[in-house]
């Protein structure tokens, strides 16, 4: 199916909102402390901030999943604006699809998805400032009070995460999220460690691709007496079949990650029975309301979803709160970053939880305002620091 035309949509043009302006900023942001995982360490995450605005003066803001460097999702970006330009801010499926076929996303759909988000989520927020509506009420209503989310534990060592364990039992949480695919002695170790300190708090482990089936199936077997809720994206993300063999060899309960970023991955998930739980986020799908109709397909199937943190600001952690409060089929212990960075870069609201959850943000939009000295000293560290260009 190729693009559809540019204006089969009767009266786009005649919208009294318009979109005036695009703009775009490369944003560096430190995390407190080494994130260690399977693929490598991290030190810091890389976003780019795209602000909206109409010609009646409201601005919508989101941020887009960016590499190391930044350039080609800015170059990318900066490909939307001649689209954009002139038509209701509105019409946010129709913007969003043609996008979809501009020159650097038309060969590379996960570049895109990734990449528009940030754009779409922009598109949200203004329509919500322009109602005067949190997003959540624009997406269905909410069907929950609160979202539950996990406490990700930090460190490297068993010590570490114990002691991090132990913070998060003290803070309510749970649900605990811990990282493996480390290698099997510090895999068997920071497990026992952890599952020492929680009780019989829920444990999930991320093994985030590092394991062939064969490992798979052995290390989930070896770790199955720390009962895990579920093991994450054991098998590399590309093959629904290898997951699909380690979640019909194992008796833990196995969710896919990164083997999911579009709607039809999640069907095909779902069809062909590869997991028992979807880990998604909306920078996957390509915006907001991509995630939402993937919720739906995984209902059809009787699968839960769990929020997937990505590009870790505040921004996208209300964001995606605000589509998690409208979800039926949503699971407890949800994934949020922002808490891992030094500095985020909202002035509010306050997203610190209560027992792991939050409850529901009234602000029309997505729901924050930007501390703009943050933003600058964001941007300003992404241009300094060579790091963020060589990671
Ligand atoms: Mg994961």
């Amino acid at each position: 199916m190729g693009p559809p035309g540019r204006h089969p949509v009767r009266g786009l043009k005649s919208r009294r909102v318009k979109i005036a302006n695009i703009r775009f900023r490369p944003l560096a942001l430190a995390f407190e402390e080494p994130y260690h995982w399977a693929g490598r360490v991290d030190y810091g995450a890389t976003n780019v901030l795209v602000e909206i605005e109409t010609d009646e003066g409201i601005t919508g803001y989101g941020v887009s999943t960016a590499g190391r460097p930044a350039e080609s999702t800015l170059q990318a970006l900066e490909g939307v604006v001649p689209l954009f330009a002139g038509r209701s801010p509105f019409d946010i499926e129709r913007l969003t699809w043609e996008a979809r076929f501009l020159g650097s996303f038309n060969h590379s759909p996960r570049f895109a998805a990734l990449t528009l988000a940030g754009v779409e989520m922009a598109l949200w927020d203004v329509a919500g400032k322009a109602c005067g509506r949190p997003l959540y009420q624009l997406m269905g209503g909410a069907y929950r009070e609160d979202v539950d989310y996990f406490a990700f534990l930090q460190g490297d060592t068993a010590d570490e995460l114990a002691e991090d364990a132990r913070r998060a039992v003290q803070a309510g949480f749970s649900v605990i999220y811990m990282k493996v695919g480390r290698g099997e002695p510090k895999d068997l170790e920071n497990t026992e460690a952890v599952r020492a300190v929680i009780g019989d708090r829920k444990l999930r482990l991320d093994a985030n691709e590092a394991w062939d089936v064969g490992t798979a199936i052995r290390m989930i077997g070896r770790l199955s007496r720390f009962e895990p809720e579920w093991v994450e994206q054991p098998t590399p993300g590309e093959s629904l079949p290898a997951l699909r063999q380690v979640k019909e060899a194992v008796t833990v309960p196995i969710a896919a990650d990164q083997a999911v970023f579009s709607l039809q991955d999640v069907y095909e998930v779902c069809r062909t029975k590869a997991a028992d739980v979807i880990v998604l986020s909306f920078h996957e799908t390509g915006g907001l309301l991509a995630f939402k109709k993937a919720a739906a397909v995984a209902q059809a199937a009787g699968i839960v979803l769990c929020l997937h943190g990505q590009s870790s600001t505040g921004m996208t952690d209300c964001a995606q709160h605000q589509v998690g409060l409208t979800i039926p089929n949503l699971t407890d212990g949800n994934q949020i970053m922002h808490q891992l960075l030094r500095q985020d870069v909202l002035a509010g609201p306050d997203l610190s939880l209560r027992h792991g959850r939050l409850g529901r943000l009234e602000a029309p939009g997505l729901g924050f305002e930007l501390d703009w000295e943050a933003v600058e000293r964001a941007e300003a560290l992404y241009r300094q620091d060579p790091h963020y260009h060589h990671a």
